[in-house]
């Protein structure tokens, strides 16, 4: 039974002079419970405007996305969103930051602070709390990010490049971090990447999105055991030559 449904969903963006841009011909995709899915596609194909549809933050020219059974109809804490660009607020301190959608939801401060201190302490960030995000690098302030998100406890979290912006080590550690956490809260996880390594790495299934106007025209099953991380560090050679075979597969997929 799928947790979220994306049926026949389609964008076409009119500009006010009447010239239209078909985003994202329909498509349709099912996300279990728990899965951890990657958008995969060259840039402009129409990934993020998908994302941003499923969050509620956009809607779609034809289709409907159903959460639980229920119409998606516009943004909402079930749903928890991690993007590129750093989106903390800058005149809240990191704790605050992270309390920020469980002060709006009345959760009562002890409750948001022992939550807040959770989650602090699963991305890494205990003794940083009282710090402003300027103060931080662009690892820690997506930490912040994560750590945000997750403690309004969503069902499902959609990450837009999440890592993008981050030099190549930092990215590998965020990844086995997201990893770490996945397998610990079980959360469902859509995330968006136009790379290959990346989306084969982090996923158990990958959907390839065509060039724009984006389709998916193909659905992976990434069969390795998780975590991968781990695994990676063993550097056995069955498991990189599968990963380089898997690697090699995705991209003539990508490419055609
Ligand atoms: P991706 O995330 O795969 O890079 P996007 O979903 O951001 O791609 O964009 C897909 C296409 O839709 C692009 O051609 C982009 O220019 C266009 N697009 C996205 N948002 C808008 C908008 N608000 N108005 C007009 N065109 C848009």
């Amino acid at each position: 039974m799928s947790q979220l449904s994306i049926q026949g969903v389609s964008r076409t963006f009119t500009s006010e002079k009447g010239k239209s841009t078909q985003a994202l011909l329909p498509v349709d995709f099912d996300v279990k419970e728990n899965d951890f899915v990657t958008i995969l596609g060259p840039s402009g194909c129409g990934k993020s405007t998908m994302l941003r549809i499923v969050a509620g933050l956009d809607h779609p020219t034809s289709g409907r996305v159903l959460l639980d059974g229920r119409p998606v109809e516009g943004p909402g804490a079930d749903r928890g969103m991690v993007f590129q660009s750093y989106t903390l607020f800058p005149w809240l301190t990191i704790e605050q930051n992270i309390r920020f959608g469980l002060r709006e939801r009345g959760m009562p401060e002890s409750q948001q602070k022992e939550r807040a201190q959770y989650f602090i302490a699963k991305v890494g960030l205990r003794g940083f709390e009282q710090h402003f995000p300027k103060q931080l690098s662009g690892g820690m302030q997506q930490r912040t990010a994560i750590a945000r998100a997750l403690a309004n406890d969503p069902k499902i979290l959609l990450m837009d490049e999440p890592f993008g912006a981050l030099d190549n080590q930092t990215r590998v550690l965020m990844q086995e971090l997201l990893l770490g956490i996945w397998e610990a809260e079980r959360k469902t996880v859509m995330f968006v990447t136009h790379d290959i390594d990346e989306a084969i790495f982090m996923a158990n299934r990958v959907a390839v999105f065509s060039a724009r106007p984006g389709r998916i025209k193909a659905e992976i099953k990434v069969d390795f055991p998780h975590p991968l991380g781990p695994m990676m560090a063993t550097n056995s050679p069955c498991s990189m030559s599968m990963l380089t075979l898997l690697s090699a597969v995705v991209s003539t997929v990508s490419v055609r």
